[in-house]
């Protein structure tokens, strides 16, 4: 997606440890215009498939998500970080190892809101080493129902989560995919280079 490696570009800033920061419009500060043509972008690439909800986790996923679902016309459901006397005590739950933290957290989304009855698409800001996703498949998994795809904004396609998804047969899109970031600089899949 054109408009939004142009944005990495102008505004994305690689921290050490192969980092990409999007603050400026994915992660903190959040920019409306962008996130509604990526929205339309995985409403393009999932056209063909039923979906009945689009599952992400909190908190980064949730303005990607939420602006996305308008045009696919489902709700969101995102799965919590932590326990709270909101959730309900019936939850579905997954496990996602973070590498920044070296240790296992749970997420959990509750049994009323996804049933073997849906077709769910998940959405998430990075995939990296796909932690994240494999805890929400977990999710889904537990639930019955039906995981059609996964559409992620920007995929570090150089970790090996896309290989882990695909290799377990998941469908992944990716708006973006940087195959390196070598001084300083993007290197997108398609070899070009900013
Ligand atoms: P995973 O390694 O499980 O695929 O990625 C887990 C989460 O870490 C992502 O959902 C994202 O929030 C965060 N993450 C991973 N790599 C990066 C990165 O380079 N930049 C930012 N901003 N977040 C990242």
């Amino acid at each position: 997606m054109e408009l939004l490696k142009k944005k990495i570009i102008e505004d994305g800033r690689i921290l050490e440890g192969n980092i990409l920061k999007v603050d400026n419009f994915l992660n903190h500060q959040l920019d409306i215009g962008l996130l509604n043509e990526i929205g339309k972008e995985f409403k393009k690439i999932f056209s063909h498939k039923k979906i009945t909800k689009i599952l992400t986790a909190e908190v980064s996923g949730i303005a990607i998500a939420a602006i996305a679902a308008q045009y696919f016309d489902v709700p969101v459901v995102f799965a919590k970080k932590t326990e709270s006397k909101n959730l309900d005590q019936e939850t579905y739950e997954g496990s996602v190892y973070s590498y920044t933290k070296g240790k296992y957290y749970k997420i959990r989304v509750s049994k009323r809101y996804i049933s073997k009855e849906d077709h769910i698409l998940i959405i998430d800001d990075f995939l990296a080493n796909g932690q994240a996703i494999l805890g929400l498949k977990e999710v889904v998994d537990a639930s019955g129902a039906n995981l059609v795809a996964a559409g992620v904004v920007i995929e570090k396609g150089f970790q090996e989560g896309g290989k882990i998804l695909r290799e377990a047969n998941l469908e992944v899109h990716a708006l973006a995919t940087i195959d390196a970031m070598v001084n300083g600089k993007v290197v997108f899949r398609n070899h070009e280079q900013y």
